[in-house]
């Protein structure tokens, strides 16, 4: 757990003036400051666990993990303003463990490309040029608590769906759903988010829902015959605190999902529970995800769900659909680890993946396969082919 820190107001005027004051909010809100330029991390998402001055144009920023153990995927973002323009060297070094994402730089946390850097050894070194006009350095993408709760209500104001609490996190954050519920008793599940860092599975869930909701024939058939149910941001303490992977708990919700110890798994659950004891029916779910490489992890044919060669199908129809793009399926049978794609398979018998979307995957391609991935994917579920054969 972090500690209450003081978030700080900075203001550019002929002196370079701090004012700090208190807050609820606890953010890994370090601030590097030596006089012309300052480097902070006082944002939603922001984080560079240490950062040091060395003198007026050097910085030395090393990264930490929330806990450990930890699979390693350091999440830094923080922001660069200088009083006069010049330029500065950043070395960044992570703290008993390896870099994994590129550095992106953007002027206003929304359009980013990446940041030349070198990496020397366990150094990643970058030359930036900082001014009055902030620039954001980030692992990825900055995608914080509240873009999601923008997205949604884009969505909401496009098309019918509702958008309501799901339950509260450890820290009281809202855990949103967001449902389109026809007369259906057959639910889609799509969740996003369990790993903070892991922007690319959030970037391909954003395109993969809208193609799900939007208004053409196909999605308006597959809305007729299945609801669907998306969890976008399971994690938003992890995403607010920039957590390389676990819960303000300091725990792996990908790997609560037989414990269920944890508030953010524990609603997600008991709410697909009820609607099973309603007489509801839970027909497949998606987790979204980032790893180096885009990767399906799928439950393996023999495993004993119904349609066992339903993923098969669609992936293989995804393949044939995307020349250019080929489709790599992983099965995994991986029972007592507590992943989301086995309890999906274990509770409800059915089919389940993690959408795993390499972390330098080209940001376009993303998008285009996500929404392919989504129309092959209504297309095979509203087929007549029979799921039960190869
Ligand atoms: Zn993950």
């Amino acid at each position: 757990m972090k500690k209450l820190l003081s978030i700080c107001a900075l203001s550019f005027s002929a002196m370079l003036l701090v004012a700090c004051t208190s807050t609820n909010e606890s953010v890994n809100a370090q601030t590097c400051n030596s006089g012309n330029v300052i480097l902070t991390a006082d944002f939603a998402a922001g984080r560079m666990d240490e950062c040091k001055a060395l003198g007026n144009s050097e910085y030395l920023i090393t990264l930490k993990p929330e806990n450990t153990p930890i699979n390693s995927s350091p999440w830094y973002a923080f922001k660069i303003q200088a009083e006069q323009p010049t330029t500065i060297k950043v070395t960044m070094i992570v703290k008993g463990n390896k870099h994994r994402y590129l550095p992106k730089i953007s002027p206003d946390g929304l359009n980013w490309k990446l940041q030349s850097h070198k990496l020397n050894g366990k150094r990643l070194i970058m030359d930036i040029d900082a001014s009055q006009n902030a620039v954001y350095i980030s692992a990825q993408e900055i995608i914080d608590n509240q873009y999601y709760v923008d997205w949604a209500k884009t969505l909401q104001n496009k098309m019918k769906v509702s958008y309501d609490v799901l339950g509260k996190s450890t820290q009281g954050r809202p855990i949103y759903k967001i449902e389109s519920k026809s007369n259906s008793k057959e639910w889609i599940v799509v969740l996003g988010r369990q790993h903070p860092p892991e922007i690319t599975g959030a970037l391909a869930l954003f395109p993969f829902v809208e193609t799900l909701l939007e208004d053409t024939t196909l999605a308006k058939q597959f809305r007729e015959k299945y609801n669907v149910l998306v969890i976008p941001n399971i994690n938003p303490d992890g995403v607010f605190m920039g957590n390389w992977r676990h819960n303000a708990n300091g725990l792996d919700l990908n790997r609560d999902w037989i414990d269920f110890s944890q508030p953010e798994t524990q609603h997600i659950n008991n709410y697909l529970k009820s609607l099973v004891a309603q007489g509801q029916k839970i027909k497949f779910a998606i987790d979204f995800h980032s790893t180096p490489h885009d990767v399906f992890y799928t439950m393996p044919v023999n495993y004993g769900i119904e349609e066992p060669y339903f993923v098969k199908h669609w992936l293989g129809h995804l393949d044939k659909a995307m020349p250019n793009f080929n489709v790599v399926l992983q099965p995994g049978n991986t029972p007592n680890n507590g992943v989301s794609k086995q309890y999906f398979a274990d509770n409800f018998n059915v089919h389940a993946i993690t959408y795993e979307v390499g972390d330098e995957t080209n940001r376009e391609s993303i998008k285009v396969i996500a929404k392919n991935a989504s129309t092959v994917l209504m297309q095979t579920m509203l087929s007549n082919t029979d799921h039960n054969k190869e």
